[in-house]
């Protein structure tokens, strides 16, 4: 390949996806190029995230309508940004669409996914206020990015204050019991309806919380599913 080219990272971080990570295809596991299904001409995985407030203020800002603000404005924001800072390179947008992508594994091989007792992962500096926004695959002969290490908080957490802070008791063991969490959430008056008090009680990442609005909006959606599939 000819020289890679620098990674155009100021316009994202802005627009609040302030997490990127450049994959080489050749560089993944088969069975998830496999899945991925590359077109010619394709050879790189870009993964976007976000950590902290900013890009739940960018989207308030950006007033979309529609039922998914922050897919609707991650999947513009990555667009503008290929088109401004990319232009000439062909991409597609694998996800957010419905094309079945493994978030949590390319979060591991990013070193993004940190294991913990709440289900979603605890990175040292982001706590769990952080998630996946969008993922291209592209022609791209960008700079891969190096996989970060040491980022796991729960091994040396004291106390573990989120796995007493669940009402349910969903945490016993430090294993997350999906069923009952959702029970939980779905009786009358529930605490936990519109976020989760373990979530909420862990210590890192603090700084980076959500915003209430934010928490609400999320857990708001998570909820709908539950009884979706419980009805
Ligand atoms: S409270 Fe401790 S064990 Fe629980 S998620 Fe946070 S860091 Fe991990
Ligand atoms: S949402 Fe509530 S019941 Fe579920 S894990 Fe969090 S604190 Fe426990």
């Amino acid at each position: 390949m000819n020289e890679r080219e620098a990674f155009p990272a100021d316009a994202l971080n802005d627009a609040g996806l302030n997490r990127q990570f450049v994959f080489d295809l050749a560089g993944l596991p088969a069975d998830m190029v496999t899945k991925l299904a590359p077109q010619p001409g394709e050879r790189q995985l870009i993964l976007f995230g976000h950590g902290g407030r900013r890009l739940w203020d960018c989207v308030q800002a950006a007033d979309l309508p529609g039922e998914n603000p922050i897919d609707d404005y991650s999947t513009a924001t990555v667009e503008r940004w290929f088109a401004e800072q990319l232009p000439g390179h062909r991409y597609r947008i694998l996800f957010p669409s419905e094309h079945p992508i493994g978030l949590q594994a390319l979060g591991k091989l990013a070193g993004w996914h940190q294991p913990s007792p709440i289900m979603v992962g605890v990175d040292k500096e982001w706590g769990s206020w952080y998630a996946y926004r969008a993922v291209a695959i592209a022609d791209t002969n960008l700079a891969p990015t190096t996989p970060l290490t040491g980022r796991s908080a729960c091994p040396t957490c004291t106390g573990q204050p989120c796995i007493g802070a669940c009402p349910a008791n969903a945490l016993a063991n430090g294993e997350f019991a999906l069923d009952t969490c959702s029970r939980y959430r779905l009786q009358p008056g529930s605490a936990c309806a519109h976020g989760c008090l373990a979530r909420q009680a862990c210590p890192v990442g603090s700084a980076h919380r959500y915003a209430p609005e934010q928490i609400m909006h999320s857990y708001s959606r998570s909820l709908a599913v539950i009884r979706r599939y419980y009805a």
